[in-house]
């Protein structure tokens, strides 16, 4: 299937040029030419289905001509070797785990599947792809994992100093191999900007192939629908009315979960919680985008002012207001809510959730307000031991290290510390 941007001044693509080029020459996002829905018997007989069957269903069209079925099969297979859980807490909620892949959070779907994907076309060309990223905690470390010992692929993370939790930083600057952390003097808004200057720099680009593995990028983007059917699967028996609590930052996630509804997956409705930068809920009080700062939270994964991914979802509604508004609500939430959130789940259900996922679960209360009948799923977006510190706080309780995380905690740290641009530059020309 081709890819064209959505400025629509560029070319169209295959997929496969759309994951190695990142994002299009004109600036815009990728996107697929159409989204042909399944047939009505996938749906009907998913529970007969495995996870890594149900996602080749979902993920084929998208991909064909550029990855053959045996190979796409194989890296599905790989890429899904682990679980992704539905536990009810109460009557009519429940959560979808996402966090138990190696970096605990669900960044590890989308970020082993783009590596898998550029790995398996690097390997046809001599030539290697660098993949550049920035990193405000838990990207980098899905992505040093993801992309670890993959042939032909060469990880640059940047991180701001001092700025990502001790577990996160150990995630993405102790794997060593292709893997390189650039520990940048300045915040994780200056980070980006390098990368964002690096992808412009006709001397790099004439040395190098570069690529970005943020959620920008279609195959780190797209993969992340397929948990939204396994737990379609779950949960279908109970034959109620689904909706989906996605806690949202970039809101690559929630627009995925929108492209396995386009799919055929009955589902009512989707809600977007954010915790204070709230763009999105305000655009869609008042229906004018009106991006802002981001400002600091407990759950900082979604500290996102200008979300990237949210003209992905506009597009998806033909950038119609009202039929956008039919299938999303999106609310906000202050840290003391969220904190609050977090005790009253572990009072109530004994359950301890990460703030992300606790904003989840204050979005999905809000609307069942006024929809007390639908059976919802709030996302459990990343393990809460990687928010050690807030989680331990809050509830005034200490948390078991996983052996995930456990694994990193010995290991000694490597980065290459940077003050400019031209660092990064000269750095990358060197290597
Ligand atoms: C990245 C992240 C989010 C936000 O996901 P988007 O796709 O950017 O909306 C939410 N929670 C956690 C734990 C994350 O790491």
């Amino acid at each position: 299937m081709n890819f064209y941007s959505l400025h629509r001044e560029a070319p169209k693509v295959s997929f496969k040029e759309a994951v190695i080029r990142g994002i299009a020459p004109d600036r815009g996002l990728y996107f697929p030419e159409k989204i042909e829905p399944l047939p009505t018997s996938f749906f009907e007989g998913i529970e007969d289905l495995a996870n890594d069957e149900i996602a080749f269903e979902a993920i084929r069209q998208f991909v064909s001509e550029d990855i053959s079925e045996n190979a796409l099969r194989t890296i599905l297979r790989d890429v899904l070797d682990f679980d992704f859980p539905v536990h009810e807490l109460e009557h009519n909620i429940a959560v979808l785990e996402l966090f138990h892949g190696p970096t605990m959070a669900f960044k590890d779907v989308g970020a082993r599947f783009m590596a898998r994907c550029l790995g398996h076309f690097s390997k046809e060309k001599s030539n290697e792809v660098n993949v550049l990223v920035a990193t405000s905690g838990d990207t980098g470390g899905a992505v040093a994992s993801g992309f670890l010992g993959v042939q032909g692929v060469n990880v640059v993370i940047l991180y701001p100093r001092g700025k990502v939790s001790d577990i996160q930083e150990r995630q993405l600057t102790t794997l060593g191999q292709n893997i390189v952390a650039l520990e940048i003097d300045g915040t994780f808004d200056d980070c980006q900007k390098m990368v964002k200057t690096a992808f412009l720099d006709e001397e790099l680009l004439e040395n190098m192939r570069l690529t970005s593995a943020n959620s920008i990028n279609a195959a780190r983007w797209l993969p992340q629908m397929f948990y939204f059917l396994f737990a379609y699967k779950q949960l279908k028996a109970k034959n109620k009315e689904i909706v989906f609590s996605v806690p949202s930052g970039n809101f690559g996630n929630i627009c995925a979960g929108m492209v396995a509804q386009k799919l055929g997956m009955p589902v009512n409705h989707f809600i977007a919680a954010t915790n204070v930068n709230d763009t999105v809920p305000q655009f869609m009080q008042t229906a004018n985008y009106s991006p802002k700062p981001s400002m600091a939270t407990i759950s900082n994964a979604m500290d996102v002012g200008d979300p990237s991914n949210f003209i992905r979802i506009r597009h998806l509604y033909e950038d119609n207001f009202d039929l956008l508004k039919q299938n999303l609500s999106s609310y906000s939430f202050t840290d003391t809510e969220t904190k609050a959130a977090m005790r009253s789940i572990y009072k109530e259900s004994k359950y301890i959730a990460d703030p992300h996922g606790a904003v989840g679960y204050l979005g999905l209360k809000k609307f069942r307000e006024k929809h007390p009948d639908v059976y919802g799923i709030f996302l459990e977006t990343a393990h809460p031991v990687k928010f050690l510190d807030v989680v331990e706080e809050t509830l005034g309780q200490s948390l078991e290290i996983p052996p995930q995380i456990q694994k990193v905690m010995d290991k000694e740290k490597k980065s290459v510390k940077i003050s400019t641009y031209l660092e990064v530059k000269e750095y990358l020309l060197g290597r």
